[in-house]
């Protein structure tokens, strides 16, 4: 079942009538059994549009699908939706074991198919046993949330929001309470256990490295506006804007203001590239991670004043066009602060954007 947000905006007015339009004409597919990251910086509507989905906020106009049926208008409880939050949420005075069941007992459908109370109740055990396993936890059903990790906990609020078998699982920043470490682990374990249940989900992130490392797609939003939607990798090589190509990629991408003469991009007075475009003013991003030791046609000085070790590369900064950059180079160039190299970068890591920020693509 594909979930189709079809027009979708959601605008809030406070008392002294300001408009605040935090989800703005949302048009978006997200397709039965993948996994899709909302990503964007805080306040750019991502919770809205999560609400929006599981109809805890009623939208301002637009319309919601769930296959070929429309639910705009259908309350929360029916739209068999398992929801997990960034602050675990889960009972302290229940098990591990209560907490997964609590739902599934309090769950009026589920008491329809299962009339019986010895057999509800074995179904029940099932369900939790079987839970408990996907996202391994199994060993700790008797204990309560206080005598678990901040890791566990959030396995368990995963448990118990897959155990009613939900169509969508939608997971609102559900790592940020976590440590370095265990957010890492915990991803992983949120794709693996996507994969073995085969849940359409919805990752809501401003975490750019988590968005990259374990969705389907992205969708960028900025400012309630959907900025560019695309598998990982894509979006990262062929940024839409430049705000994509800002948000995305840490370091982050660099970015000048260039002109364009004589078949050249122009940076800080320096022929840097060939690029035939009909415009005088465009925005150049450049990867750090693409800047090769070079001297070449293509090839234009930098100034380095700060230089770190980040495992295979250096990472070293230098002023180009008043812009403090970065660059990762291959540590087997004995680069040192104060040195003026000359570098060039690779045509894969160059994005080219006009003025408004809009992807040069034909260069
Ligand atoms: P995100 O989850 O991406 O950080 P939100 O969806 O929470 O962003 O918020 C988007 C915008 O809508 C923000 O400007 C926020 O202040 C505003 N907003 C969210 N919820 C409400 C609300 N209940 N009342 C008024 N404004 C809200
Ligand atoms: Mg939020």
């Amino acid at each position: 079942m594909d979930i189709r947000l079809e027009h979708l905006t959601k605008s809030f007015t406070n008392k002294d009538k300001v408009e605040t339009i935090a989800v703005n004409d949302l048009n978006l597919t997200i397709k039965s059994g993948h996994l899709v990251g909302l990503l964007g910086p805080s306040g750019c509507g991502k919770s809205t549009t999560l609400y929006l989905l599981c109809g805890l906020h009623e939208p301002t106009s637009g319309k919601i699908w769930f296959g070929s049926d429309d639910v705009t208008a259908v309350p929360p409880e029916k739209r068999g939706i398992g929801l997990v939050f960034q602050n675990y949420s889960l009972y302290p005075h229940m098990t591990v074991y209560e907490n997964i069941a609590f739902p599934l007992k309090n769950s009026k459908s589920f008491k329809k198919e299962h009339p019986e109370s010895k057999e509800r109740k074995e179904k029940i055990d099932a369900i939790v046993h079987e839970t408990a396993r996907i996202v391994d936890i199994d060993k700790l059903l008797d204990r309560k949330p206080g005598q678990l990790s901040g890791g566990q906990q959030q396995r368990v609020a995963i448990a118990r929001a897959i155990a009613k078998q939900p169509k969508v699982l939608l997971l609102d920043e559900p790592l940020s309470n976590l440590d370095a470490r265990l957010r890492i682990q915990t991803r992983e374990e949120i794709r693996r256990i996507q994969q073995e249940t085969g849940i359409t989900t919805v990752f809501v992130t401003h975490d750019q490295e988590e968005a990259m490392s374990i969705t389907d797609e992205i969708v960028v939003m900025n400012q309630g506006i959907i900025q560019q939607v695309g598998a990982p990798q894509d979006i990262y090589t062929e940024p839409d804007n430049a705000f994509v190509a800002k948000f995305l990629g840490n370091p982050p991408i660099n970015m000048f203001d260039a002109k364009v003469s004589d078949g050249y991009v122009v940076i800080n007075g320096e022929k840097a590239f060939k690029a035939d475009v009909p415009y005088t003013d465009v925005q150049v991003g450049i990867r750090p991670e693409s800047f090769i030791v070079s001297d070449g046609d293509d090839s234009f000085d930098i100034d380095i004043k700060y230089k770190a070790t980040i495992g295979r590369d250096f990472l070293v900064r230098f002023d180009l066009n008043g812009v403090f950059s970065k660059a990762l180079i291959e540590s087997d160039n004995r680069v040192n602060e104060g040195d003026r190299i000359k570098v060039r970068a690779k045509r894969s890591g160059i994005h080219l954007f006009d003025k408004e920020g809009n992807r040069i693509s034909q260069w």
